[in-house]
């Protein structure tokens, strides 16, 4: 596949490519083009130009071409999470479900955008008057990790470009095809060539020429908080205006009076839903001392039905990891923990069937007895591993979910609607879940506290960041004139 510029395919300027490699079978899925920096150029030229076109469009127009890509990308929906699922190897109805989401997320900003209503305010000392209007960005840096590559570019581009703004996309590596399928959508969708470009190559390639060009107004950025912190420096030159979606060691707090049977389910979802490898997965799950062995009992009994496999096999509840790389982060973290005394509630690592070899498989893990200084309870664990730590009460839960550098997301699970509500005004992080597994909606603004990034995406806010806010003051014809020079 090629990358996509000015609404065509082209090859990189050096014409070198890279292999994208199924993470379930290690086979080569296809190759596209080593892009550099003359290739970041031309797409930010092109997204430059296409700016003057989609900014002027009518809002009414941003918002039917919105519409359409989105009926467009559901038409597509098999096709498009059949490479998602050989990319990414996430099972094909979670990657279903993510090619939904990014229609979701273009109906939902359909809507949003030509709905708000401005005013004009007087003066507080009464001589005029003021208008606070909006204005696009102009050409955004969109930079996507490799777990969910389809939705969270949604959560950029949709809002973006009902705001009149155009993108330079940098997919993951590892994961550029269907992004790639998406954006070409778009343009049939009627998007001008160039409002969405796709340029793959490496990230310090590609992303430092997003990073330093004077042409990119924002970048949005989804993936390590190390990553997040480089971006920040280099975008410190041109003070571009940035979003960051960082990483997360999300707590789940389990109260003694939750629906045990609920929270067993939330837990099994928030952990293995792609193979743990999303940025709200429940990464430390807090139990009452009263109820943790019955909580233990059910869902060490829930995760062993958890089958392990290649993502388009029906019965595949749980993919492999993404990378070779990112298995072993997750085996390193959960050895350290047992080196450290923790204990394999439900024992977890590479499968022993041959058929399954080839792949970056591994089961899921279970820890009990962890030691709140082992490295899977500090630092963020991208993967189907999940340590356990009993506490006495709520203030001890919430004590130990904030001692971290991290506040993306977190749950509280109770039927006592004081203990919900204490605990999410308490607890660090972005957004707080009641009795839910981290699940993202269109309408709720999503992101971080701490390390975990600043910006919001989704809901109105979301939609505040790609907007420049342009203050218009009027002085009253025959008011009067309220200066003189010099001041007295
Ligand atoms: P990265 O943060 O390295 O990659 C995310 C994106 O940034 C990719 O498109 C990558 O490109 C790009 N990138 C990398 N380096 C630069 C740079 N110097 N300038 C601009 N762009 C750059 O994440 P990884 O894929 O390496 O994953 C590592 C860890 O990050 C995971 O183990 C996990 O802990 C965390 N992570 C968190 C996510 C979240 O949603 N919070 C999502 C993904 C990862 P390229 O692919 O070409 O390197």
């Amino acid at each position: 596949m090629k990358m996509f510029i000015q609404g065509e395919s082209v090859d990189a300027e050096g014409a070198a490519t890279f292999s994208v490699t199924n993470p379930a079978t290690g086979e080569v899925v296809d190759s596209v083009p080593k892009g550099g920096r003359e290739d970041a150029k031309k797409a930010i030229d092109a997204a430059s130009n296409a700016f003057r076109i989609w900014s002027e469009k009518p809002l009414i127009e941003r918002s039917r071409v919105l519409l359409k890509a989105a009926e467009i990308v559901r038409s597509e929906v098999e096709n498009l999470a059949t490479t998602l699922t050989l990319e990414q190897g996430k099972p094909l109805g979670e990657a279903r479900s993510e090619i939904n989401s990014f229609a979701n997320t273009c109906e939902y900003y359909a809507g949003l955008i030509g709905r708000e209503r401005g005013a004009q305010t007087p003066f507080s000392t009464g001589e005029g008057f003021f208008i606070v209007t909006k204005r696009p960005l102009g050409v955004v840096g969109a930079i996507l990790p490799w777990n969910f590559p389809v939705s969270l570019m949604g959560w950029k581009v949709a809002p973006g470009l009902a705001a009149g703004n155009t993108f330079v996309v940098k997919p993951a590596s590892t994961t550029p095809l269907t992004d790639i399928r998406v954006a070409s959508l778009l343009v049939k969708a009627g998007l001008p060539p160039g409002a969405v470009n796709v340029v793959t190559g490496p990230g310090g390639v590609v992303g430092d020429e997003l990073l330093e060009s004077r042409k990119i107004a924002k970048i949005a950025f989804t993936g390590e908080t190390a990553t997040g912190k480089r971006i920040m420096e280099g975008s410190a030159k041109s003070i571009k205006r940035l979003t960051l979606e960082l990483g997360g060691s999300d707590p789940m707090i389990v109260c003694d009076d939750a629906d045990l049977e609920l929270a067993v389910e939330g837990a099994a979802w928030g952990r293995f839903r792609n193979a743990g490898q999303s940025c709200t997965s429940v990464k430390r799950l807090f139990l009452f001392e009263n109820i943790a062995d019955v909580f233990i009992r059910r869902f060490v009994e829930k995760v062993k039905t958890i089958r392990v496999g290649n993502g388009l096999e029906r019965s595949t509840h749980m993919g492999p990891i993404h990378t070779s790389e990112q298995r072993e982060k997750v085996e390193t973290m959960v050895e350290e923990a047992k080196g450290r005394g923790a204990k394999e509630l439900v024992r977890g690592g590479r499968p022993p069937n041959q058929e399954l070899s080839r792949g970056n498989f591994h089961t899921p893990t279970v820890l009990g007895d962890v030691d709140y200084e082992a490295q899977i309870a500090r630092e963020e664990c991208f993967g189907p591993a999940l340590p356990i730590f009993i506490v006495r009460d709520l203030e001890e839960a919430i004590e130990r979910a904030n001692d971290t550098l991290y506040g993306l997301g977190s749950s509280v699970w109770t039927r006592n609607v004081e203990r919900a509500y204490h605990a999410a005004e308490r607890i660090e992080a972005g957004t707080t879940w009641v009795n839910s597994p981290p699940i993202a909606r269109a309408e709720v603004p999503f992101g971080g506290f701490k390390q975990s990034g600043f910006g919001r995406e989704l809901g109105i806010e979301g939609l505040d960041h790609y907007f420049e806010t342009k203050s218009i003051q009027v002085l009253e014809y025959g008011k009067g004139k309220k200066w003189a020079f010099p001041i007295n």
